[in-house]
């Protein structure tokens, strides 16, 4: 790949106090030597801060604080410089084009840290999770992309590797050389006792990962009920804000709003939705189907009942449904007389409450807290997936495995059970981009912001 020259301003662009225009390449330093008035930077130590001005032929455009990083030790592994502005628009954008007539070329989005990951600096589960603690809300999820960033995932998938590196040694000892007797004999047992370690061990962190996953992209919550019931009030019950529009005439809130909330550390997505009564008002039917299609997207569902009411019919399908899913069962306006009956229902997780005093909304939180057991997922410093992509790969490798483990147990040859182990080298070598798809890497790379 290219080294040309890339330039981007790595800050937010907007009033501030300072931003930076970043460029890495080999050539970065003469390049802004040449629209510099201070030290001669091609002659400073790496890793300095240098001040001075910023010049278009004789004209001053800023005065500024250049750092100067040589190549390898950056994070491109390539020169990079870095220059301080003083953080206006015009100004800031004025050194990027001066930089851009010298030969910089704008750089995409992710491209300092794609050179990172190409330059070997970084693997791609350390390029990801650079890309997650930018995008952290929370600090667990904060926590969580730190720890990938310092290479526990990163490390515990090379060392499942070298295990299998070394199974597929002496297999290859034992087929070459049967002879040679310093080789550990591999027999088929041995291959499925360190196999069925790893798998066991590969489960594991898959389950883990998928307990986990609400650390970094929360919990969608869907508070369904039939019109007036007190959804919105829920909601701003739980929100400690007036969001939503609380209003006497039922089917008012057909839009869904969104509100976040983190509980615990862990980030909660409330999407308010429409009633779910049926009715032959279109825009309220939109609303009933939205609720439903919102209650199969949700992690968690709440359902809201009216205390002072009995269950109806709609209420009713809905209870039937709710049972596959995490869900509790809100009975609000618990201030007014009792007419709900629920025992027929058997049913789990149910939370009396009263917007108008804010009483319930204690237990209503810690039964959130229990039911996703969010105190338990305190960050220790165990490795484990946070996307999509590890998760897949590690899942495909899984599989392999299991092929692997069923091959020994039916006796299939020691060669054919060698190429399956391969593979799984392989998948596992994905996840770090060993071997990589060059259309899977540019569209990762393109999620990044642009100067990262
Ligand atoms: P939604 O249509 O389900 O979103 O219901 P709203 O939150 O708009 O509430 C409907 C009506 O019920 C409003 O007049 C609220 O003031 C009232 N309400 C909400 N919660 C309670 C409660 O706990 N007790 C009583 N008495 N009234 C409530």
């Amino acid at each position: 790949m290219n080294n040309d020259i890339i330039v981007s301003i790595s800050t937010t662009l907007g009033k501030g106090a300072i931003s930076i225009v970043r460029l890495s390449g080999e050539g970065s330093i003469e390049l802004v030597n040449s629209l510099f008035k201070g030290k001669d930077l091609t002659n400073v130590d790496s890793h300095t801060i240098n001040y001075g001005h910023i010049i278009d032929n004789d004209k001053v455009i800023d005065e500024v604080l250049v750092s100067i990083m040589k190549a390898p030790k950056t994070y491109t592994r390539e020169d990079i410089v870095e220059i301080n502005c003083h953080g206006g628009i015009a100004v800031t954008n004025k050194v990027l084009e001066l930089l851009v007539s010298k030969g910089a070329r704008l750089a995409l989005p992710g491209e300092f840290t794609k050179r990172a990951f190409f330059n070997g600096r970084i693997d791609l589960v350390e390029a990801e999770a650079t890309m997650d603690i930018i995008n952290s809300k929370s600090d667990k999820a904060l926590n969580v992309a730190i720890n990938n960033l310092s290479g526990n995932l990163s490390n515990m998938i090379r060392s499942f590797r070298q295990e299998l590196l070394n199974l597929l040694a002496n297999i290859e000892v034992n087929i070459d050389y049967p002879e040679y007797e310093d080789a550990e004999d591999i027999t088929v047992n041995s291959i499925k006792e360190k196999t069925e370690k790893m798998k066991e061990s590969l489960e594991n962190i898959l389950k883990e990962s998928q307990n986990k996953k609400i650390i970094k992209e929360g919990i969608n919550v869907a508070i369904i009920g039939k019109p007036n019931v007190g959804k919105s009030s829920i909601l701003n019950m739980l929100l400690g804000e007036n969001k939503a529009i609380v209003t006497d005439i039922a089917g008012t809130t057909r839009d869904i709003v969104e509100g976040t909330i983190s509980l615990n550390g862990i980030i909660l997505n409330f999407i308010d939705t429409a009633g779910i009564r049926e009715t032959e008002d279109v825009v309220e039917k939109f609303g009933v189907q939205k609720s439903l299609d919102k209650m199969n997207e949700a992690n968690l569902v709440l359902l809201v009942l009216n205390n002072n009411e009995e269950i109806t019919l709609d209420e009713e399908k809905i209870i039937e449904n709710i049972k596959n899913k995490k869900y509790i069962i809100v009975v609000n306006k618990k201030d007014l007389e009792k007419k709900i009956n629920l025992k027929k229902y058997n049913l789990d997780n149910i939370i009396y409450t009263d917007t108008v005093t804010n009483d319930g909304v204690n237990p209503l939180k810690e039964k959130i807290i229990e039911l996703f057991n969010i105190d338990d997922l305190e960050n220790d410093n165990d490795a484990f997936f946070t996307n999509e992509r590890q998760i897949s790969l590690a899942k495909e490798a899984l599989n392999i495995l299991n092929d692997v483990n069923k091959g020994v147990e039916n006796e299939v040859p020691v060669d054919l059970i060698e190429i399956d182990i391969k593979r799984i080298w392989n998948k596992l070598g994905e996840i770090l981009g060993e071997n990589y798809d060059e259309e899977l890497i540019d569209q990762l790379f393109s999620n990044f912001c642009l100067g990262k």
